[in-house]
């Protein structure tokens, strides 16, 4: 039986390899620009691609534009530039590297002169043609002179339509490849064809893209390792993928209003190792904090012999894209976080908000697990709510959505901090009501939870209690009849009080809804793991390895680690 055929994935950035490798894909071909069909990866890319795989072939192409394949005398001179660097860079490199470049005169034939130019550029890296050879007038002829210029691989369709169209002209490119360039079959490639393409032509290597819409919004596409997946399973590759050289891990970190908690979290989603530090200043040095418990976990998890693919940091604030806007409590404004951190740790770092991550950790394996509506309120020093809208986190026009602290609960209520007043959290948060208690003559300094332990035998804690839960069961009530959530789950440390929260609550939100029924009302089953659980399954996503989290158990997320030293592996 023929060994099963080799499968080329194309791509263009550094997730896409990864995707790709780790879909079980023999090679990559690396360019920059697939929307202009391919062309000359950055030096930056090919660097950080050659450091990253451990495992998958590398073939970088040479196309210093799209269009044509027609190039000038200056077009020609650059990619023998680029072919030396690249040169220079496969000879230090782990995994095989190979070129794709192709050159065709005006008549549109193979541009001898020029490819030989090229290949003496490539100084021994084996070379593939690439697709140019499909807008030539007679592919067999110009396959015939690839051969005699010593190509290694041509990549082709068989003519100028998909490889399914040119099957015959393949087939035929095939039966004479036995001393010639390996034929590598690409063109509208799909896990639903190749089977077919290869039983019709016997290619030994077929190419194809694996992206799909990159969910941004922009037009971007990512490559789906599923898709990978699929079509090495079509080719007949079924046996899993050698396990990689060394287990990945990711550093999950938790910025709260007065510590960091930092974790190592690996891809069964148990927790390795947790680093505590408080904040004793905000601004600068509270970011240097950040930089140097996120430092310390990378170096002890490399030096146990785990491989840290990505990072993802929890944040209350506005985040944007990696930046933290604004974050009151941290003293941070336009705070460039993620491109701070993904320096310092060269992995990909996710930025995430706090109480949208522990609402995603949440909906993932707590309170809300598998229901595709729900509201996760996180009730701390403040109040802010994840919403979960069929089954899509809603972040806002302002990536602000979810405040919803600052609902206006009482008409002509108290002032709040934010400039409004009435507001939710003036009334039901760990701030509002140490400061109500105070206000209105409690005799000393209560939190939060102190003040809800003394509701039967002091006035004034019950009367602040029984505003807070006012408060809040307005807001929710407001909440459910928006969104109709099928749960709302609360976090924080208020939600663990059953008796005096929990059971009110429902009875309040019930009351206020006069036609329809009130929604499961619980609290959070992961509490303050959550923050720490969100950015693990957010870093593990930022590596393009989103897919380890959809096996995590709730018993393995939760579980504290065993040990305060990293075992090593
Ligand atoms: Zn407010």
């Amino acid at each position: 039986m023929a060994a099963a055929p080799l499968v080329e994935i194309c791509v263009d950035d550094l997730d896409g390899v990864l995707a790709a490798e780790l879909g079980g894909a023999d090679r990559v071909e690396l360019c920059g620009d697939l929307l202009e069909g391919g062309t000359t990866p950055s030096i930056g890319l090919i660097g950080r691609v050659l450091d990253r795989v451990s495992r998958i072939g590398v073939q970088i192409m040479v196309r210093p534009r799209g269009g044509d394949f027609v190039y000038s005398p200056a077009e020609l001179e650059v990619m023998r530039a680029d072919l030396r660097a690249i040169a220079a860079a496969a000879a230090g490199s782990r995994v095989a590297v190979g070129v794709v470049f192709g050159v065709l005169t005006v008549e549109g034939r193979v541009d001898v002169a020029a490819m030989r130019l090229l290949i003496e550029a490539a100084d021994g890296v084996p070379v593939t043609f690439h697709k140019a050879i499909d807008a030539t007038d007679d592919v067999i002829a110009a396959y015939e002179v690839l051969r005699g210029l010593g190509v290694e691989r041509v990549l082709t369709s068989g003519g100028p339509g998909s490889a399914a169209e040119g099957a015959e002209t393949l087939a035929r490119l095939v039966r004479v490849s036995a001393d010639g360039p390996t034929v590598l079959a690409g063109g509208g490639v799909r896990p639903g064809n190749v089977r077919a393409l290869v039983t019709a032509t016997g290619v030994a290597e077929v190419h194809l893209r694996a992206q799909v819409a990159a969910g941004r919004g922009d037009g971007g596409l990512v490559t789906d390792v599923a898709i990978v997946r699929a079509v090495v399973a079509e080719v007949g590759r079924n046996e899993p993928e050698p396990a990689p050289p060394r287990a990945e891990v990711v550093l999950a970190l938790d910025i709260g209003g007065t510590n960091l908690k930092g974790a190592i979290v690996d891809a069964t989603g148990r927790t390795l190792l947790t680093r505590l530090a408080e904040i004793t200043e905000p601004g600068d040095a509270a970011l240097q904090l950040v930089r140097t418990l996120l430092a310390g976990l990378a170096a002890e998890a490399e030096t146990a012999g785990f491989h840290v693919v990505g990072a993802g940091v929890v944040t209350p604030g506005i985040i944007d894209d990696g930046v933290v806007v604004y974050a009151s409590t941290l003293e941070w404004t336009r705070v460039p976080l993620g491109a701070v951190l993904s320096a310092d740790l060269s992995v990909p770092v996710h930025i995430g908000h706090d109480v949208r991550s522990a609402g995603l950790a949440e909906g993932l394996f707590g309170a809300s697990a598998g229901l595709p509506d729900s509201v996760f309120v996180a009730i701390g020093t403040g109040v802010a709510a994840s919403i979960f809208s069929s089954g899509t986190s809603t972040v806002g026009a302002t990536t602000s959505a979810g405040e919803l602290g600052h609902i206006p609960a009482i008409p002509g209520g108290e002032a709040c901090t934010c400039g409004q007043s009435g507001c939710l959290e003036v009334y039901m948060s760990g701030a509002g009501l140490a400061r109500r208690y105070l206000a209105l003559g409690g005799a000393e300094a209560l939190t939060a939870a102190q003040i809800s332990e003394r509701l039967t035998d002091d006035p004034i804690a019950a009367a602040v209690w029984a505003d807070g839960l006012r408060a809040l069961s307005l807001g929710l009530t407001s909440v459910t009849l928006l969104l109709d959530p099928a749960a709302i789950v609360l976090g924080g440390g208020i939600a663990r009080a059953e008796d005096t929260l929990l059971v009110p609550l429902r009875e309040l939100i019930s009351e206020a809804l006069a036609w329809r029924s009130a929604p499961v009302v619980s609290r959070s089953l992961l509490g303050t793991a959550g923050g720490r659980v969100g950015a693990a399954v957010l870093a593990f996503r930022a590596a393009g390895r989103g897919h380890v989290a959809d096996s995590w158990q709730q018993a393995t997320v939760l579980a504290e680690p065993e040990t305060a030293v990293l075992q090593p592996r």
